[in-house]
C-alpha cells in the first residue's frame, strides 16, 4: 500500500506538471480525440505535446510491458494512474485499435520479432491500425469471409473485400483476416496478416451514415503482396487471434462513455443547470447508480483476467450491458436537451455535436458483434442453455 501511496503522489506530481490546461477540458467532438499515426492531423500543439509526454513514459499503454515501450505498470499502479487522471479530467492521450485491438493480440500469439516491430510504435502513436474483418457477406457470420491469401513461395497474394473498415482510409496499417486454405472448414483455414495500407493494389472507398459523418470504409484487395513473416499465429489457426482480439474489442466497447462523467453534468453543460424536471432527475440519478455499479463490474472482471479466472464469454456480457448503458446515456442527454439538442448544425449546437453522437450510439449495439450475437455467446457459454 505505501507503495501504491507513493506511485500515487508522484503519477499526480507528474501529470500536475506535465497535462497540459488545455488537455483536461472535456472532449468537444471527435475531432478532439487523437488518433496519432504517419498522417496524423493534431488540432492544437497541446494534444501532441501531450501524446508525446504521455509515450515516453510508456503511458499511452501503461500496463504494457517496458521492453515493448509501455508503462510496465501493474494492474494496481494503472488503475491509480487512470483514477489521478480522472481527477484533474485528463483527456486521453491517444485513441488507437493498436492500443485496444492489435496489441493484446501480438502480446499474446505474436512473435518475439513482431512484438519489438509492431508494439513500440503503437505506443508512440506512429503506426495507426484499421480492422479488416467484416466483408459484404460475412459480419455476424464472420468465420464465411471469403477475401483470400493464396500462397505465392515467398508472400501470399491477397484478393478480397471488407466493409464497416472504420477509418481505413486514414490508417497506416490494417490487421486483416483471409482465408488460406479454401478446402478446411470454415473456421480452420483463415489467417490473421498484417500489411501496409499503403501496398500496391490496396485502396479505399468511403461510405456516408446517417449521422452525416462517416469513419467508414470499404476496403478493396486487388493482387496485395504480402511477405510471409507478416502472419500473427499459426498459419490456417488465425480464428484463435480473431476471437482472442475480439474479446479485446468487445471489452472497449463497452467502456464507451465511461470517461464523460455523471449525466448530471453532461446534461447541465448540454441544456442549463434548470433544463430537467424532477422525473427525468431521477432517471439520471438511476442512470448514475447502474454506471457506477457497471464500472466496478468492468473492474472485477479485469481483476479476474488478471488472475487467469475470467471466461472468454463475460466479454460479451460487458459488450451487451455497455452498449445498452451508453444508448440510455445519449436517450437521457436528448430529452434533457430538448428539441434545441436535435440541432443539426450552428455554434450553439458545436455542429449538432449532441445529436450526431446520439445517433452514433445507435451502432454500439452492432460493432464488435450485434447484441443478438452475444446473448446468442452467453447462452451458449455462460448459461449452458439447452439449444443454444
Ligand atoms: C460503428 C461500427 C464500426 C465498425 N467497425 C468495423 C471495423 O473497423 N472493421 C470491421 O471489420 N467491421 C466493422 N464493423 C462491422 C461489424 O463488425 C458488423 O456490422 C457486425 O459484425 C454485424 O455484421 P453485419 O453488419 O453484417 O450484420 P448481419 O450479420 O447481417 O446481421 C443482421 C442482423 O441479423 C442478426 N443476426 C445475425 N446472425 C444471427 C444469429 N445467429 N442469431 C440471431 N440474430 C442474428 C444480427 O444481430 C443483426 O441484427 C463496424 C460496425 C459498426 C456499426
Amino acid at each position: 500500500m505505501a507503495d501504491l501511496d507513493s506511485f500515487r503522489a508522484e503519477a499526480r506530481a507528474w501529470l500536475e506538471a506535465n497535462c497540459p490546461p488545455e488537455m483536461r477540458l472535456p472532449l468537444k467532438d471527435d475531432d478532439d480525440r487523437c488518433w496519432g499515426g504517419r498522417k496524423a492531423v493534431f488540432k492544437s500543439p497541446a494534444q501532441k505535446l501531450w501524446m508525446e509526454r504521455m509515450a515516453a513514459r510508456g503511458w499511452t499503454v501503461p500496463e504494457w510491458p517496458t521492453q515493448y515501450g509501455g508503462g510496465g505498470l501493474s494492474r494496481e499502479e494503472a488503475k491509480v494512474l487512470r483514477d489521478e487522471m480522472r481527477k484533474i479530467g485528463a483527456r486521453s492521450p491517444l485513441d488507437s485499435f493498436g492500443i485496444w485491438m492489435l496489441g493484446p493480440a501480438l502480446l499474446r500469439y505474436g512473435t518475439e520479432a513482431q512484438k519489438q516491430e509492431y508494439l513500440p510504435p503503437i505506443v508512440r502513436g506512429e503506426i495507426r491500425w484499421c480492422q479488416g474483418y467484416s466483408e459484404p457477406g460475412s459480419g455476424s457470420d464472420l468465420a464465411s469471409l471469403q477475401t483470400k491469401a493464396e500462397d505465392k513461395g515467398d508472400h501470399f497474394l491477397v484478393n478480397g473485400q471488407k466493409v464497416w473498415t472504420s477509418y481505413a482510409d486514414k490508417a497506416d496499417w490494417i490487421f486483416c483476416l483471409v482465408r488460406t486454405d479454401p478446402n478446411a472448414k470454415k473456421h480452420e483455414g483463415i489467417s490473421f496478416i498484417l500489411f501496409d495500407m499503403e501496398s500496391p493494389g490496396v485502396s479505399t472507398r468511403p461510405i456516408t451514415l446517417i449521422s452525416g459523418k462517416s469513419p467508414f470504409c470499404e476496403t478493396f484487395f486487388d493482387n496485395v503482396e504480402v511477405p510471409k513473416d507478416r502472419v500473427v499465429g499459426e498459419l490456417n489457426k488465425g480464428w484463435d487471434v480473431a476471437k482472442h482480439l475480439l474479446t479485446h474489442e468487445r471489452e472497449m466497447i463497452s467502456n464507451m462513455g465511461m470517461d464523460m462523467g455523471s449525466i448530471g453534468r453532461m446534461a447541465a453543460r448540454l441544456a442549463g443547470e434548470d433544463g430537467t424536471g424532477p422525473i427525468l432527475r431521477g432517471d439520471m440519478a438511476r442512470f448514475d447508480v447502474d454506471a457506477m455499479a457497471f464500472r466496478l463490474a468492468i473492474e472485477r472482471t479485469g481483476d479476474m483476467a488478471k488472475a487467469g479466472q475470467a471466461h472468454p464469454a463475460l466479454s460479451s456480457v460487458l459488450k451487451y450491458y455497455g452498449a445498452q448503458l451508453n444508448k440510455r446515456r445519449f436517450e437521457l442527454l436528448m430529452s434533457a436537451g430538448g428539441a434545441d439538442a436535435l440541432e443539426w448544425e450552428g455554434e450553439r449546437s458545436n455542429e449538432g455535436q449532441a445529436a450526431r453522437t446520439w445517433l452514433r450510439t445507435k451502432a454500439n449495439s452492432i460493432e464488435g458483434g450485434t447484441d443478438e450475437v452475444q446473448l446468442n455467446i452467453i447462452a451458449k457459454r455462460l448459461l449452458n442453455l439447452p439449444g443454444a
